[in-house]
């Protein structure tokens, strides 16, 4: 069958194997030359993809609760959206999230992924107590930060390419109420909004869309959104204060088909960024909003990615260090700018420190996200993108990569080389590969 992932491109022709019994997938890890792991799709390029895709969706059953201390054992194949729809009841939520809640949790781990409360809480995988993986010679491994220690970090941002995450047991966040008491303030340039995210290191939660074809003066014009689970002292109206821990609704509403390609534009894009920006009052905003509107503004609109047409779009994400932040965004931002290559949704994040592990992504610094329609001129243009984020002494996200090279991944990446030493010895015929693992040389 064709298989492909949230950007919808590329598209290849793939086995899909879903069972429900771990030793299913032994067998067949033991039969195929080659295999990767897959949950929600959700990642936007090629890393889930592969000729033979092991989907977890059907491992997806709950193991152990300890609901004193907000300790989840399920495997890998379990949802965020079935885990906040049955725990947000019994005050609990996830400990990080990324904007949609439709990934798994093996997707989490192994993209090592970030929320919008980074700087307080880390990425996932600094909320795993332990994880079990079947490796790619067929055995099943439990690992943690204090046994199998090198499996464990390996896995964590390792794309898929250490084994297949059967298990996890994590921790959950408390919450007193599914409300988040958000400030949303106006920045009219990226020096506001630089300053901003500065100030606002106490809040646990800060996010901020930007306009990326503002220009001059404008250049980086914002709104932040910052917040904090709100305490049941602190809801207004009476529908929040008799469900305080109300649980998300199914999204309603969906767009059916692939939009024509003309829909977006330069200047519907243009236009979308303005009228957002001037809806917003100047100054700051307080509200009490649920988690939904919150994290996962998208998720009410299923199937958003059609909005791009057939073609698809991909993500470019990318984090540049504290020292050449400033410089390196307006240096790219102008570069958007001036080609007319606007993103419809642009999000800039402040990560806090965080080690070096691998290839996983975060580090220390701001980090922006692009959504880009897929058209000819595409590719030369973010290979001119990476040039400077290299520049400036950053690198790009693969889980939502689809185009990088070799050399930017090598250069960017400081321990790319003994990721690959590493994998080597695991893994020596690189069963576990992707179409992306392929393509960037961490499996070739
Ligand atoms: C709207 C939207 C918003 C997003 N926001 C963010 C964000 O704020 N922060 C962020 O970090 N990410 C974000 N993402 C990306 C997303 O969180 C990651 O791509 C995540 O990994 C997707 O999980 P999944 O279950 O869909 O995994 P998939 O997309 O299916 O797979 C992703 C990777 O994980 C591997 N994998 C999946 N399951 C397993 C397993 N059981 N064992 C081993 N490897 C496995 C795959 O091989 C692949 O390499 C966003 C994505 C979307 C669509």
């Amino acid at each position: 069958m064709k298989v492909s992932n949230w950007g919808k491109y590329p598209e290849v022709e793939a086995e899909v194997f879903e069972y429900n019994n771990v030793d299913k997938y032994i067998e067949l890890i033991h039969k195929k030359k080659q295999v990767i792991p897959r949950g929600m799709g959700r990642c936007y390029g090629d890393s889930a993809l592969g000729k033979n895709i092991l989907s977890t969706l059907k491992l997806n059953h709950l193991l152990d609760f300890n609901s004193e201390k907000g300790i989840l054992t399920c495997e890998a194949g379990v949802t965020f959206e079935e885990i906040i729809r049955l725990f947000v009841p019994k005050g609990w939520f996830m400990p990080v999230t990324p904007g949609t809640k439709f990934i798994t949790v093996g997707g989490a781990i192994a993209s090592d992924i970030h929320g919008k409360n980074h700087h307080a809480e880390g990425t996932f995988s600094d909320h795993v107590y332990w994880m079990e993986i079947i490796t790619p010679n067929g055995e099943i491994k439990v690992c943690s930060k204090d046994g199998n220690v090198e499996l464990f970090n390996l896995t964590c941002g390792g794309m898929g390419l250490t084994g297949m995450i059967t298990k996890v047991c994590f921790q959950l966040f408390p919450i007193e109420t599914s409300y988040i008491r958000q400030e949303s303030i106006k920045a009219k340039n990226l020096d506001e909004i630089m300053r901003i995210f500065e100030e606002s290191g106490g809040w646990t939660n800060s996010v901020s869309w930007i306009d990326c074809l503002a220009k001059g003066k404008s250049l980086g014009r914002s709104i932040m959104m910052r917040g904090e689970f709100a305490k049941v002292s602190e809801l207004k109206t009476s529908a929040q204060k008799s469900n305080p821990l109300k649980t998300h609704k199914d999204g309603k509403l969906f767009v059916p088909f692939d939009l024509p390609s003309f829909t977006l534009n330069s200047l519907s894009v243009k236009a979308f960024n303005f009228l957002y920006y001037n809806k917003h009052p100047s100054g700051l905003k307080n509200s009490i909003v649920h988690y939904e509107t919150f994290y996962y503004p998208l998720d009410a609109i299923l199937h958003w990615n059609r909005i791009y047409g057939k073609n698809g779009f991909t993500q470019y994400q990318f984090v540049l260090p504290p020292q050449t932040s400033r410089e390196g965004l307006i240096a790219i931002i102008e570069k958007i700018g001036q080609r007319k290559m606007g993103s419809f949704l642009t999000v800039l994040k402040l990560f806090g420190v965080q080690d070096e592990n691998f290839i996983r992504f975060p580090k220390g610094g701001y980090t922006l996200a692009l959504d880009f329609k897929i058209n000819p001129n595409l590719w030369k243009f973010l290979d001119e993108l990476d040039e400077l984020v290299f520049k400036y002494g950053g690198r790009v996200y693969l889980t939502k990569d689809v185009r990088m090279k070799h050399d930017m991944l090598m250069k960017s990446y400081p321990q790319s080389q003994d990721f690959i030493d590493k994998i080597k010895l695991l893994d020596p015929d690189f069963k576990f590969s992707s179409v992306q693992s392929d393509r960037v040389g961490l499996t070739h």
